[in-house]
Formats: C-alpha cells, structure tokens, sequence
C-alpha cells in the first residue's frame, strides 16, 4: 500500500491514509508555469506586507494563531488522515504551529529592529551607522512528510514575521495539512502573501526557481540536489537534513529516566523524527539494566490509529518505502547477529512496524550506519564515555544526541565533545521546542540554522548597511579630489595614529 498513486503525467495527486488505504483527498499538480505565476502573484502583494511592518504583520499572525487553535482538532483530523499517525502524536503539531506564531510573530519588532553599531574609531564618530534588515522577497520552503504542520512552524511562519512571501512546497505524500494552513491564512484575510506550490520534485525544483531564499528539510541525497541548483542560480539556502542521533547513557544516570526517555525519544510519531534517537550506548556498568528496561517500555507501546480519543501512543510510517526501509534495517541487522528484544517485524496492516529494540549490534549493520527513520532502538554496550564518545561521532550525521547521567557538570562536558548540532542532557527533542536556540545540523545534517532567537528572522532577511553624518557636512573630505594635498596627507596621518599601535601610530618604527 502506498500513501500516494504512482507518479504520472496526471493533473492531480490522490492522498491515502497510509494506515488503511482511505482516500484523504487531493490536490492539484502544479507545473512550472503555475509555480511562476504564484510567485509573480506573491511578490505583487510582498512590498506591503513589509511595509506594514513586524506590528502590523503581527495583527495578521495573531489573528491566523487564533483560527489555528479554534481549528485544532480538524487539523489534527486532516493530519491524521494523511500521516497515519496515532491523534497523540497528531494533536502536538497544531498547538506547535501556534506557540510558533506566538514567538515569532510576538517578537519580530524586537528582533528586527534597526541596530546601530558603535564605529570602530574616532573619526567615525561623525557618522550614524544603521544596520537594517530588509526581507528577501520571496523565501521558497519545501517540506517533508513527517511533520506536515510543526515544519511549517519552524521554516514558514517565521519567514512571514521576517516580512517575505512564502511560496510553500509541501511533501506530495502529505499536501493536505499545508492546505488547510493556507486555508487559515485566506480566511482571516491576511495578505496574500502566503502561496502553496503542490507537485512531485519537479514542482521543488520549480520553487528553487523563483524564489530569492531557499530553505530545504528532508532527505540528504535531496538537499544536496536543492543545493547544486541554488548554487547554479546564487541563490541563498539553509538545508536540514537527515540524522542518525545517538543517546549515551553513563553508569550514574537514572535508569528508569533513560529508559523512559529513550522509548519516547526514539519512537515518537514511529521514529520519523529528524531528530529521534537512532541508537543507543550505554556504559557496561548498567546495561543490562538499561536493556531490560527499555524493552519493557517499547513492548507496551500502544501502536494504531484511533477515530476518537487518545488510545494509542504511536500510529504508522507515512509511506511503505519507509516502512520498507525498516524492515531491512532490522532484517540486515538480525542476519548479521543482532537480537531482537521486541517488535521487529511490519504488523501486516497498512504501513505500521512494531516498536523495535536490537542488541547485540555492531557499527558496521545498517542499523547503525544509515538512517532508519523508523521505531527501531539499536542498543550497544559500551565500555565508558570515551568509547560512547567516539561511537556517537563515528557518522556521517551531525544533527543531534541526548546524554543521559546522574552529573550535570558531566552532561557538559560530554556535550562539549560530540560533533552535533544539539545536545540535550537527560531528556529527548526539547532544543526543537526551544526557538531560542539554534536547531543546525554538522556534516551532512544540513546547512545553516533554524530559529535562535534574532537570528531565526534575520536569515529571511537582507541586512543594509546605511551611513548619514552626524554633523553638518562640508564642500568636501580630506581625501576627496577636490580637496588639496596637504589636506589628503593630514587625513591619511590621522587614520594612521587610529589604525596602529604604539609610537607606530606616529609614523616613527620602534628602535630607530
Ligand atoms: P525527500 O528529501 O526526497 O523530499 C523532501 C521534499 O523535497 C519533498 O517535498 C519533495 O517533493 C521535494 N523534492 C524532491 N526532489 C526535489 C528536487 N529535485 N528539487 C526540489 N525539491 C524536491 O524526502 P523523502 O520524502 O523521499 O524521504 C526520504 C528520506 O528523507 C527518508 O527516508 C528520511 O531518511 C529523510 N527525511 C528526513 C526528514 C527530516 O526531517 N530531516 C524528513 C523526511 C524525510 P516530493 O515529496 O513531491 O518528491
């Protein structure tokens, strides 16, 4: 079963819950002369939506919030029906979506207000220097299937505070959530600033195109792809990619806290978290411990999708190729030696694959090495932190770990040795909670950064620089041509006595 229809020369996409096989909807299929016409459409109504500044864009914003949280619970539906997810793990993503809008929306004044640095010498004093942050036009977003909502959260919604249009690309496995969020924004009657592109990647690759800010979140081999072709067309980008995070748990952690969390960690919305935990190391000392509790925690998972009420934990994968994905993830690791403690296997209805945990693993299996994107635990004892250390930074991957210990200090200083974008000490996935922080992946886990306070608007954004005296002006300046000689000698003097040290500033070398 698969969660869309084969690809075709067809005008439009069948959406099917990849759970039961339901059709969920459709949506057209945009081709490139459509994907131009939206964003010559969206760059016509973009110059207002600046000029209204970050208070008025957060009248809009706020008012779309609202709408967001009075349609909650048919977000959730829609999510649900398109995702297979389990209406837990469905229900966070419209309250994410608003807490986005509150932050970003709630202090875009602030962030992009016009800053002015000091000048770095005196004779720059008679200058006012502003820097200001002048949006790009039109940021183009393409986004995964895993969080068809919280995505939009962390790429969309602040590029709009910025003041830029959007041109959206959702994943062609899950459009319909991205339509519903676009439907928000029409009927509160903001700008029209905010534009959906759906399609396949030809339709991605047509939103490279026309916009002036790429920001790219899926697959490696993808973004890679994304950014060849910004690079051919100089165009900006921030890419988030795949990860394989790692967990060290050390002897002095709390057992039951790293057991608990881990489970979460790593089987939230069935693994399909860029940044799940994707593989275990525990220290000797408490490893069998650690497994045994583990387990138990993953066998009493409750796996499915509900029609009403919160029953189950987690729900299906979003498409069979990445159900498929798992199964040999965890079919590779058994025939190379590997136990497995529970789950292990698809359950043979629609795409959903059993909470898994692996021991006995090694780091050459597949389990290990690639990323599953899946509700698979792969566990591995280790000697001590150092082993754990060198095991977690021994991947292609950079986004992510959790380090689990009973020594906050210790946490810290752990952290500070892993090759990772965000370490969390003694919980799981809270730095994507946090906007105030940064979420980047190293190595292959993307380039640049979401979110980080300030920073997560100002990378939507241009940055001018603008001078003005600050006295009343001359004929001329000293080293104008239209100044003497003797006058283009006494300013280069004096920038001189500023730019050296010492007696050098004087045009005398030391020792002479
Ligand atoms: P992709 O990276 O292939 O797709 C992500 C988005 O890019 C989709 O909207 C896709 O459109 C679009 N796209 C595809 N080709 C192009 C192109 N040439 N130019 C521009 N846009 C393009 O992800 P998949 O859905 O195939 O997932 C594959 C793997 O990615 C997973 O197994 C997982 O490992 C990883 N992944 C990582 C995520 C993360 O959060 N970091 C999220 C999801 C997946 P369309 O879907 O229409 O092809």
């Amino acid at each position: 079963m698969t969660a869309v229809e084969p690809k075709a020369d067809q005008a439009t996409i069948t959406v099917r819950n990849p759970a039961d096989g339901r059709v969920a909807g459709t949506v057209p299929v945009d081709g490139p002369d459509t994907v131009a016409a939206k964003a010559r459409e969206l760059r016509l109504y973009q110059t207002e939506w600046e000029e209204i500044g970050p208070r008025g864009r957060k009248a809009w914003m706020f008012k779309w919030q609202d709408w967001i949280l009075d349609n909650a619970d048919h977000l959730t539906e829609v999510l649900m029906s398109e995702t297979g997810k389990s209406r837990k793990d469905a229900s966070l993503e419209p309250v994410a979506l608003a807490d986005s809008i509150k932050y970003w929306a709630g202090n875009a004044e602030a962030f992009l207000a016009d800053a002015h640095p000091k000048p770095h010498t005196l004779i720059y004093r008679v200058k006012k220097l502003t820097t200001v942050y002048r949006p790009y036009q039109l940021v183009g977003i393409i986004e995964p299937w895993n969080f068809p909502l919280a995505m939009l959260a962390l790429d969309v919604v602040p590029a709009l505070a910025a003041g830029a249009a959007v041109l959206l690309k959702p994943s062609e496995v899950t459009p319909l959530s991205a339509v519903e969020f676009a439907r928000g924004w029409t009927e509160v009657g903001a700008p029209p600033v905010l534009g959906l592109a759906t399609g396949y990647g030809e339709t991605g690759a047509a939103v490279i195109d026309n916009a002036d800010y790429v920001h790219f979140t899926g697959s490696t081999a993808t973004g890679r792809k994304v950014a060849v072709a910004c690079a051919q067309q100089l165009k900006p980008l921030s890419l988030e990619l795949g990860g394989k995070d790692p967990a060290i748990v050390l002897a002095d952690a709390d057992v039951d806290r790293a057991a608990n969390g881990i489970a979460w960690g790593g089987m939230f919305n069935s693994g399909q978290v860029c940044i799940s935990v994707e593989r275990v190391y525990v220290e000797a000392p408490v490893y069998d411990e650690f497994v045994r509790k583990l387990t138990a925690n993953v066998r009493n998972i409750a796996q499915g999708q509900e029609d009403s009420g919160f029953k189950y934990d987690t729900g299906a994968m979003a498409t069979a190729a990445q159900c498929d994905i798992v199964d040999r993830h965890v079919q590779e690791a058994v025939a190379a030696g590997a136990r497995v403690l529970t789950g292990g296997k698809p359950t043979g209805v629609g795409t959903f694959f059993q909470p898994t945990v692996l021991a006995d693993v090694t780091p050459a299996m597949s389990c290990i090495a690639e990323e599953t994107f899946g509700p698979t635990l792969p566990v591995v004892k280790v000697a001590d932190e150092d082993e754990a250390i060198r095991l977690a930074n021994d991947s292609k991957y950079g986004l992510s770990a959790t380090v689990w210990t009973g020594d906050i200090d210790r946490g810290e200083r752990v952290a500070r040795r892993l090759d990772c974008g965000a370490v969390n000490i003694n919980d799981a996935l809270t730095n994507v909670f946090c906007p105030s922080l940064p979420m980047g992946g190293w190595k292959d886990s993307g380039i640049g950064y979401r979110a980080g306070g300030p920073s997560g608007l100002i990378k939507f954004c241009r940055q001018q620089a603008i001078t003005a005296p600050r006295i009343p002006t001359q004929k001329s300046e000293l080293v104008w041509y239209s100044s003497s000689r003797r006058q283009a000698r006494m300013a280069i003097r004096a920038m001189r006595a500023f730019a050296g040290k010492g007696v050098r500033r004087f045009g005398v070398r030391p020792g002479k």
